[in-house]
């Protein structure tokens, strides 16, 4: 192989480029990025950079070393066998690693979205005390940038369609214990958006709630539009299907991080999460397969939020689970913890400010051992000694 261009500077795309060197790829290589910035992480743009606690999250590289083309600002519009289409010229390849990540579902109307590192600076520009902060949606993002936006002093409204928060990614049951965090704002729960306009948000029912600056949390979709009637498989949802190795039907093509949805044996699924974890990790299987090994990614999911004061983690796969079990320490200021049972395996876990609760159970459910659901609901015994 003597050339192989990686398509997305995020994350996905510099492990990608770290990975293959890693494994001995010593041929050319090419990291293309429609954001005009060298690769940086996320996560901090809606924590410490919203915050301002920090102003950069640069992802650190060595950059001589991995001897790499950088061809940021650039932007992949289409797909020929060994052929990238660009908007600045076609380039081709011999391998091709697809990590374009996702995009955030916008709303008609002046909305803003947070995604990039430019997103970030101009939010927190405008989170001032007595700003109207209008967030639509009580997801992960809308945490925490109320969060954020709590603690700049502005005045916080958030609308969410669903009967609690955090209800898109968990069981309502379980986003209905976060809802007392939301105390220093106005979370209208059940409540649906009909109309962002400059000034308002208009809510179905005909209320009006006056802002400054609406922030679009609803979710992110594949960035894999431009993959259209190329001859890679997307997903009903657009992600790109790859195999247990990453490969997309295509000879040469593979895929990881958030634009992309693999055959998991673990969960005899396909599996498509945004998570950070994700990205950090699938590229070096991705990249094993470019290089004709034979490795396989089916991981146990992780994925954690900081909010209002709280680390909240989660693990595993909990639409695989028939049973919720609660760990409900009655001493520790507000920490706690829910375990997802299939018979009596283990499948997913959330966590409040229980990191190592948490990390003892995604090792049981690595290791697929059965598990005693007493014992896992008593705070006073290790997560690991529920194992039978
Ligand atoms: P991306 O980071 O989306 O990178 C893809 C890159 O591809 C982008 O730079 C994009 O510009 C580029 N691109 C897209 N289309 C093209 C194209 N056609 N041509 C060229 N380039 C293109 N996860 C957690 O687990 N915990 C957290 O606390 C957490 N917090 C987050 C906070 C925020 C504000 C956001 C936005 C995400 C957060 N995430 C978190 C999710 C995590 O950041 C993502 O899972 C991760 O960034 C995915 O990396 P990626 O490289 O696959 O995709």
């Amino acid at each position: 192989m003597n050339r192989v261009v990686v398509v997305g500077g995020g994350l996905a795309g510099l492990q990608s480029v770290v990975a293959l060197r890693a494994q001995g790829y010593a041929g050319g290589l090419a990291l293309l990025g429609a954001d005009p910035a060298a690769p940086y992480d996320r996560p901090p743009l809606s924590k410490a950079v919203l915050r301002g606690e920090a102003d950069d999250s640069t992802l650190e590289a060595d950059w001589p070393a991995l001897d790499v083309e950088l061809l940021l600002g650039r932007t992949a519009t289409g797909l020929r066998p060994g052929v990238l289409e660009t908007d600045r010229g076609d380039l081709a390849f011999d391998g091709l690693v697809l990590a374009t990540g996702a995009e955030p579902v916008r709303l008609p109307g002046p909305g803003t979205v947070l995604r990039t590192h430019d997103d970030a600076l101009a939010l927190r520009a405008r989170l001032r005390p007595g700003t109207r902060l209008v967030i639509v949606g009580a997801g992960w993002i809308g945490a925490e940038v109320a969060t954020a936006a709590v603690h700049a002093g502005a005045e916080v409204t958030v609308v969410e369609a669903l009967a609690a928060p955090l209800a898109g990614a968990l069981p309502v049951e379980v986003g209905a214990r976060t809802a007392p965090w939301w105390a220093g704002v106005d979370l209208r729960l059940g409540a649906v958006v009909d109309a962002v306009e400059p000034g308002a948000v208009h809510l179905v029912g005909g209320e009006r709630v006056p802002a400054d600056v609406v922030l679009v949390g609803i979710g992110a979709r594949p960035a894999t539009a431009w993959l259209a009637g190329t001859g890679v498989t997307l997903t009903p949802g657009g992600a790109v299907a790859v195999d247990g190795g990453l490969r997309t039907g295509l000879p040469g093509v593979v895929a990881a991080g958030d634009c992309a949805a693999w055959e998991s044996a673990r969960y005899r699924q396909r599996m498509h999460v945004e998570h950070w974890d994700n990205a950090l990790h699938a590229p070096a299987v991705a990249a094993a397969s470019l290089l004709g090994g034979d490795e396989r990614y089916d991981p146990v999911p992780y994925f954690w939020s900081e909010q209002w004061g709280r680390m909240v983690q989660y693990a595993g796969h909990h639409p695989a689970g028939d049973r919720l079990v609660w760990r409900e320490p009655e001493d520790t200021d507000g920490a706690w913890a829910a375990f997802w049972l299939a018979g009596d395996r283990l499948v997913a876990a959330v966590t409040v400010d229980r990191p190592r609760d948490l990390v003892q159970a995604r090792r049981l459910m690595a290791a697929g051992r059965p598990v005693d659901a007493d014992l896992l609901a008593d705070p006073g015994v290790a997560v690991k000694a529920a194992a039978t």
